[in-house]
């Protein structure tokens, strides 16, 4: 049982991004599929969150095929995309969140 989240990566979520639209803004991480996209969502994969500013990585569905296909081994904190995470502003990830989830295409992986 891995718990990454419990080292480093409370750093990382401690950390902060200078957002165009949003200014500073902690920062999360999402596939590059999410980081693009604008509108409409191809979905939106992450952890339950334990609180409101508990901002898991997100991935979309190409990514979860992709996951899915290599046996659908996600460990919480190890998860690897295709092309890797990229930094988003926690504003930015909870519109794209919203987006999903009206659409319907908003998935939680239960711990
Ligand atoms: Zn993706
Ligand atoms: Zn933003």
């Amino acid at each position: 049982m891995q718990t990454p989240h419990d080292g480093p990566m409370s750093d990382v979520m401690s950390e902060t991004c200078e957002c165009r639209e949003h200014g500073e803004q902690p920062v999360t991480l999402v596939c590059k599929h999410i980081l693009a996209a604008s509108g409409e969502i191809g979905g939106f994969v992450t952890y339950e969150s334990q609180h409101e500013d508990d901002l898991r990585d997100a991935w979309c569905e190409v990514c979860e095929a992709h996951l899915n296909a290599r046996g659908g081994d996600r460990a919480e904190g190890s998860v690897e995309v295709p092309d890797g995470f990229f930094p988003l502003c926690a504003q930015c990830y909870r519109a794209r969140e919203a987006n999903a989830r009206r659409a319907g295409r908003r998935f939680i992986h239960r711990a």
